[in-house]
């Protein structure tokens, strides 16, 4: 998708700190960590939101989510972890390429919002 920062990234044409990549997701270190440990995973194909999910391309959220919990043990957290999909302006959405943030290595807060 022309002009899409994360799918730049997921071409290699704009750096980043890789932390997984198989055929169908790239998961790399968020630029501005708000937890000890902020990663966030992408599908490689540019789907804009959560309400971009069909039936026809929904199969890599669930390769996503298999995949959370073993990045969150490589990444050593034991105690726990958040996994956020801001989607639309109300959530703050900021770069329109369907993502899931994993923040954790310290205790979160208990209101989410
Ligand atoms: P959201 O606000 O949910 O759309 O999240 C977008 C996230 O992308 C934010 O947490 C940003 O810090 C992060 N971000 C923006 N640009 C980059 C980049 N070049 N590399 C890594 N993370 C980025
Ligand atoms: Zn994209």
């Amino acid at each position: 998708m022309d002009g899409c920062l994360f799918c730049k990234i997921i071409a290699g044409e704009i750096p980043s700190a890789k932390v997984y990549e198989d055929d169908c997701m790239y998961a790399f270190r968020d630029i501005n960590p708000q937890a000890p440990t902020h990663i966030l995973v992408v599908p490689k194909e540019h789907i804009p939101s959560m309400d971009g999910v069909t039936a026809e391309n929904s199969a890599v959220v669930a390769k996503i989510f298999e995949m959370i919990p073993k990045i969150a043990a490589d990444e050593g957290l034991t105690g726990g972890y958040r996994v956020i999909s801001n989607c639309g302006p109300d959530a703050c959405q900021t770069v329109k390429h369907l993502h899931f943030h994993i923040l954790g290595g310290r205790q979160m807060a208990d209101r989410m919002a």
